[in-house]
């Protein structure tokens, strides 16, 4: 194992200790607003209180700043003069840059930096970890903290509030706007040991009270994915796990702190160690939490999906993405169709609700691909959830999409994200198929169409 970086260390002694005395500099942080569609039943996960925010201002509040939390996803708070409004007397002020972000921040950064020029305006978050010259080039940001960001935070506010008088260069894990163009620092590492992290403090948020009321949470007992599929926008690459004693402790913390009762379990592989997995379903059922779960299909058992059901597990998720082992193979998903199947009956005998995801559109995607995807989700015992394919910044068929010509201009293909609205009938396509659009969105629809109806009521 590489040797962890210093600031790990930090972090582990932030979390065991009361904040010190508030210090008089304010971090300020906004969350932009987002045109998505959410899935039925499930809106909290767009408007609820997202993990990697709560987890950046809870450093905030642990090393003992002034803390701020603009939150711009309810209707009417994404306007300039609220958010200017809400920003004053801020000394450093962070965006979340998401996939759908960029027009906001373009217009946002700009209207910050009118508003409050000696103010450092910074970017974190997977969009600018994807493109951090880009985004840095086009928005009125003066630098950006790439990748996991806890580590690289403690470092940057030091330098940036601190006794280095601002000098970023040697604060690793960052893109710098200089005069000869965006740099970047040396790369951080990754946090090793994620028992290093602080309890999530769901307290920084503008509603409180309303996650308090509501008693659902969003939480991970992992981050990361040992999987590289071509498609998926993740930008925390490698798989580490929280011990489950330090699960457990974080899970009685967010008891007494917000009460909740049910958890979104933002692991991107649940069952990536299926032994460990029910573990972490144990501690959350001896704590009355009913939870769902995203899981790969290969791997799963009977005793898994049984143990699931025990738990309160109300549903497990899994990205099917694909009914056609070409498709699947090209686009790196190492999953087969036998395994799909049995995935599915194993859910559906234990009594757990499963849910498909599938992307229409992917490389490789024939008539024939689209065919089998609509015929296997009309009898399949799941329900579907389907979109068409988004070559998301940092993914690999982004890469393939740019360097073949159908994006032709990233910034224009980010003004589109941010406001198209994923998971729309006739959503915007980026053709990466030898298919006919129109094709494409024939079965798009039909598929649609079964997709609703599979939907309960
Ligand atoms: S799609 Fe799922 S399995 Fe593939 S890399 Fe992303 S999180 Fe991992």
């Amino acid at each position: 194992m590489n040797q962890a970086d210093p600031y790990e260390n930090v972090l582990r002694l932030l979390s065991g200790q009361p904040a010190p005395a508030r210090k008089d500099q304010t971090v300020a942080l906004v969350i932009p607003p987002s045109p998505q569609i959410p899935t039925p039943g499930r809106e909290f996960l767009i408007t609820g209180p997202f993990e990697g925010l709560t987890s950046i201002a809870t450093v905030v509040r642990k090393l003992g700043y002034g803390l701020k939390v603009v939150d711009c996803r309810p209707a009417g708070n994404e306007r300039a003069a609220h958010v200017l409004a809400e920003l004053k007397g801020a000394d450093i002020i962070g965006l979340a840059a998401y996939c759908d972000s960029f027009a906001f921040l373009e217009e946002m950064t700009a209207g910050i930096k009118q508003a409050y020029p000696g103010v450092t305006l910074f970017l974190g978050g997977p969009l600018v970890t994807s493109l951090p010259q880009l985004l840095l080039e086009k928005t009125s940001a003066d630098c950006a903290l790439l990748g996991e960001a806890e580590l690289t935070l403690i470092e940057f506010l030091e330098a940036a509030l601190g006794k280095r008088g601002g000098d970023l260069s040697a604060v690793k894990g960052m893109a710098l706007k200089t005069p000869s163009g965006v740099k970047l620092t040396a790369p951080r590492p990754q946090i090793q040991n994620l028992d290093s992290l602080p309890f999530p403090d769901y307290t920084v948020w503008p509603n409180y009270r309303d996650i308090v009321k509501n008693g659902q949470v969003i939480i991970s007992t992992t981050r990361g994915c040992p999987c590289a599929c071509t498609f998926c926008y993740k930008t925390i690459p490698s798989l580490r796990t929280k011990s489950l004693g330090r699960f457990a402790d974080e899970v009685a913390y967010l008891k007494r702190t917000t009460g909740f009762d049910y958890a979104w379990l933002n692991d991107l592989t649940f069952n990536a160690d299926p032994k460990r997995a029910l573990g972490a379903a144990d501690i959350l059922c001896r704590s009355g939490v009913k939870y769902h779960v995203f899981a790969r299909v290969t791997g799963m058992t009977d005793e898994f999906a049984a143990g699931l059901k025990r738990t309160g597990c109300l549903g497990i998720w899994f990205g099917i993405e694909s009914y056609d082992q070409g498709v699947l193979d090209r686009n790196r998903k190492n999953t087969t169709i036998a395994a799909i199947n049995r995935a599915v009956e194993i859910s559906a005998r234990a009594g757990l609700q499963a849910r498909g995801l599938f992307i229409v559109g992917l490389p490789g995607e024939t008539e024939d691909s689209l065919k089998k995807m609509y015929d296997y989700i009309k009898t399949g015992d799941f329900i579907p959830l389907v979109k068409y394919l988004v070559p998301f910044p940092g993914t690999a068929v982004y890469e393939d999409a740019v360097k073949t010509g159908r994006i032709k201009d990233a910034e224009e293909f980010l003004r589109k994200l941010s406001v198209r609205r994923a998971g729309d009938f006739d959503d915007e396509i980026v053709n990466m198929t030898g298919l006919d659009e129109a094709l494409i969105r024939g079965y798009f629809h039909d598929i649609w169409e079964l997709t609703r109806k599979k939907e309960p009521a």
